[in-house]
Parts: structure tokens; C-alpha cells; sequence
């Protein structure tokens, strides 16, 4: 089929590299010049794992381009996939500006029938706006269509979860849509069996909000218990051991930490809160509120640990901070819980080298105040205090008697279980995990079963 992918970013371009690889004809689009000259080069503009392979081997097989020009791509697609920003507006809710800039320049080209497909998260009722402004403006009028494809990738793993997905969710209202989605995605669902699940426009687009608010409860439950266990000197890494083995709970996604952030969970949790607020479900806004009251706790709860380790002064003290990338894998920065804490640190006085294997120039970019190391061992320099704070494999190599030559004390905390607490220890670190209180913890329990 032959497929437009307008917005080119972290959703647009593994989806649109996808879909060529599946056998389409694609054309992704982005208003940015030097974006769509990376990917056309064969280059992802972001940190993707396997991205540059897919986009070379597609644009080698000449079905997929990237362009600026919405003409021609108008030209080109029979379906036109929406997977343009969706960010936080001042309230909460979605900001839509990118999504009716994206509509409104593409429908006056809309000159035959054509399906228009979002996959930008959006609130319910999005789907049916876009379709009363296409129809307004678009020359082929009621002959283009709306509906609405809400997408599930994770970033760092985007590759594999666009080609082989767990799921597909389309919210339609046609039988002409819905052929035209099964025909389109049918090399996935025939490949491995992947369900489609097909509902009306407003439940397609609950779908992926609910779905993140879900994730977001659930590390902000596990996190708020942490902060229990700590105060009562009770064991969370065996308390999620032990319950994890109920089939209805599971281990994954249950890992105590410094929180989510990144780009989705934080903003899709918001505008669900506020789609509660504006529909009256004063019940799920509190609770939804709760847990994002407790995700950004942990932050502050991160640079007191750090005041507490340091005897109680942040001012004028050295603080190597590994990790501003919001997760390991990936160099996204957007509402990075370790680039917050970064920041925060930074704002109580203390001096502050971060280092990230590949968040540097997005964090450089996003907190140019702070000071930026080329190394792990670098940002260490004379520090009287090293914090982990995103889940990087390769902290986990490091040599703990080499970084304790270079800092002035050998002092960590981890908020993320990557450092094998026991290696540093035995190098003489006094290793701290933000899930437990220093002193509550039994020091001959030695570290967490995660932290070894
Ligand atoms: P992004 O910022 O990485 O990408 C958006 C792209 O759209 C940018 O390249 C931008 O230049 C381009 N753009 C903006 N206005 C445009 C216009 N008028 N015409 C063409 N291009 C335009 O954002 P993202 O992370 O890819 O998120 C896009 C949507 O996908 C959001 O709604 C997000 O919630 C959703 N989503 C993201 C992920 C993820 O992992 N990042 C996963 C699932 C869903």
C-alpha cells in the first residue's frame, strides 16, 4: 500500500521504516530540514537501536523516502499516518498545536479518497475533531476518513516492538476502514499471530492513555512501598520477589527507582488526570494525582538521600551524576527523572558533572547550566559523592577502584540497582540504594538480591 508517516520522530520513524519493511511504499514526513536529511542518509536523528539498519535496508529497496514536501506525499498516500507531537499543554491536557498544523497543511492536497490514521496519544474525541477539520478543508470532503492507531513502541526497544507489536489496537467507524488497517498491518498479524483488536474511535484513543496510566501507577505503588519498607526496615527487593510470583501481579515493570519519565508516561498521565477532572471522575483524578505525587517524590527523595550521605550540605560539594537519559538504551532526555535530580542538585548549590553514554548533547541542550564529563571516570573527578541515576548496563563494569582513585571520597548512591553493591563495597564504597534508609538496612544482609 502506499503510506505517508507525517512526524518523523521517536513513533513516526521506526513506524514508518516498519511498514516499508513489511512491503509497503512509504513517504515519512517532517517539517524539519535536517531531520529528514538524517533519516534519508540512513540515520536516525535519535538514539534507536537497530533504527539505522532498518531505514538502510528500506530506503536501499527504494520504498521508503522521507520528505518535507506534504504536497508530494499527499500525492503519494492512500493512508496518511498522524504520529506527530502530542506534548503537555499549561493544564495538563494535550497541546494538539503539531497535530492541527500536520492536518490543516496536509487536507487542502486531499484531492481522492484516503484514510487518515492517528497515532499520536490524544484525549477522546481528538479522532472526531480531526475528521470535521479534514472534511472541512480537504477537496475529496466526506471521501476521507479518520481513525485512530494508538502505537505501544518503547523507545529503546521501537525496532522490534513496531515489527513484531503484542498488539494492535484500531479505532474505526467503517467496515472500509478497518479492511483497509487489516490489509495494511496483515503481514504482522500473519507473521506471528498478533491480535488486532478493533473498537470505536473513543476507546481507541483511551486505550493508550490507560495504558500508561497503568505502567505509571504501578511503579509509583512499588515505589511508594520502597519508601514503607525503608521506614519499617523491611526488605523491598524480597517483598517483590515474593509477590511477583502471583500470576496476577508478575515481576516485570516492579522495580523500586527514581521513577518514570520520558516523554509519554509523565504527559499521558497528566492529560489523563485532566480528562478525569473534566468528566467528573473526582475518584480516578485523585488517584491518578497520587501517583504522580509520588513519582516526582522520588526526586526530592533522591537529593535528600544525597544531603543526608553528605552530612547534610549540598552547597559547594561534588556530585558526579551518572545518567540524564530518562531510561538506559536510549538518548532522550525529555522529563528525565536523573537529569531532574541533576538540576535539583545544581539549584541547592551543589557542583555537578554528569555523564550519560548517549543523552550528552540532548541533556547539554535541555540543562546547559550543569557541567558535562566525556567519561563516567571523568564526571568522578574529586567527587565527594557519585548518584546513579539511570539504569546504563555499563555502570555496572566499571572498575570501582578506578573511579576510587579518581573522586575525593568513595561514596554512591544508586537509584536504579545497577551497581553490584558487594564490588564497590569490597573497594571500600559506602554504597547507598534509594530504597533503603542507610541505617535501617542490617549490614550483614549486604546488598539487595538486585543489587548482586
Ligand atoms: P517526537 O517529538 O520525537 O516526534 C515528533 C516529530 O513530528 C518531530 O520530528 C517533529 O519535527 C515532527 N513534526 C512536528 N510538527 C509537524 C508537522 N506539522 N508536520 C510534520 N512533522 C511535524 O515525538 P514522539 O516521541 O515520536 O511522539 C509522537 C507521538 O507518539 C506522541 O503523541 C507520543 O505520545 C506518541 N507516542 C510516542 C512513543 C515514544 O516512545 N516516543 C510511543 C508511543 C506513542
Amino acid at each position: 500500500m502506499k503510506i505517508t508517516v507525517i512526524g518523523s520522530g521517536h513513533l513516526g520513524a521506526p513506524h514508518a521504516a516498519g511498514m516499508a519493511d513489511i512491503g509497503h511504499d512509504v513517504v515519512g514526513v517532517d517539517t524539519d530540514l535536517a531531520k529528514v536529511a538524517a533519516l534519508n542518509a540512513g540515520r536516525g536523528w535519535f538514539h534507536e537501536p537497530g533504527l539505522d539498519d532498518l531505514l538502510t535496508r528500506n530506503i536501499g529497496t527504494g520504498r521508503l523516502r522521507f520528505t518535507t514536501d506534504l504536497t508530494d506525499a499527499a500525492a503519494h498516500g492512500e493512508v496518511h499516518f498522524l504520529a506527530v507531537g502530542t506534548p503537555s499543554g499549561p493544564d495538563g491536557s494535550y497541546d494538539l498545536s503539531q497535530l492541527t498544523a500536520a492536518v490543516s497543511a496536509l487536507a487542502p492536497h486531499l484531492h481522492r479518497p484516503c484514510l487518515i490514521v492517528g497515532k499520536s496519544t490524544v484525549s477522546p474525541g481528538t479522532a472526531r475533531a480531526v475528521e470535521a477539520l479534514v472534511r472541512r478543508l480537504a477537496p475529496a470532503g466526506d471521501a476521507v476518513e479518520v481513525a485512530w492507531n494508538p502505537e505501544f513502541l518503547r523507545e529503546g526497544t521501537a525496532v522490534a516492538d513496531t515489527l513484531t507489536p503484542d498488539r494492535i489496537v484500531i479505532g474505526v467507524s467503517s467496515a472500509e476502514a478497518e479492511k483497509s488497517l487489516r490489509a495494511l498491518y496483515a503481514p504482522i498479524i500473519k507473521s506471528h499471530g498478533c491480535p488486532l483488536v478493533v473498537t470505536d474511535l473513543a476507546t481507541a484513543e483511551m486505550v493508550k492513555a490507560t495504558a500508561n496510566a497503568y505502567l505509571a501507577t504501578r511503579i509509583s505503588f512499588i515505589n511508594a512501598v520502597a519508601e514503607m519498607s525503608a521506614a519499617i526496615g523491611a526488605d523491598v527487593t524480597d517483598l517483590v520477589e515474593a509477590i511477583g510470583y502471583d500470576t496476577r501481579i508478575g515481576h516485570h515493570y516492579l522495580q523500586p527507582g527514581l521513577g518514570f519519565g520520558g516523554g509519554c508516561l509523565p504527559k499521558d498521565l497528566h492529560a489523563f488526570t485532566h480528562q478525569a477532572d473534566s468528566t467528573g471522575s473526582t475518584e480516578a483524578a485523585a488517584l491518578l494525582r497520587a501517583v504522580d505525587t509520588v513519582n516526582r517524590h522520588r526526586r526530592h527523595l533522591a537529593v535528600e538521600l544525597a544531603r543526608t550521605v553528605l552530612d547534610g550540605t549540598l552547597a559547594g560539594r561534588r556530585v558526579a551524576v551518572w545518567g540524564a537519559a530518562f531510561k538506559a538504551g536510549v538518548d532522550d532526555v525529555r522529563d528525565s527523572p536523573g537529569l531532574d535530580v541533576a538540576v535539583r542538585l545544581h539549584q541547592a548549590g551543589a557542583q555537578v558533572a554528569v555523564y550519560d553514554p548517549q543523552g550528552m548533547a540532548q541533556a547539554r541542550h535541555t540543562a546547559p547550566a550543569l557541567s558535562y564529563a566525556p567519561t563516567a571516570a571523568d564526571a568522578a573527578q574529586d567527587a565527594d559523592l557519585v548518584l546513579v541515576t539511570t539504569g546504563w548496563p555499563e555502570f555496572r563494569s566499571l572498575d570501582p577502584y578506578a573511579i576510587g582513585d579518581r573522586t575525593a571520597v568513595r561514596r554512591l548512591i544508586d537509584t536504579q540497582g545497577v551497581i553490584v553493591a558487594a564490588r564497590w563495597r569490597a573497594a571500600g564504597w559506602t554504597v547507598t540504594d534509594i530504597s533503603y534508609r542507610p541505617a535501617s538496612r542490617p549490614a550483614q544482609r549486604g546488598p539487595s538480591r538486585q543489587l548482586v
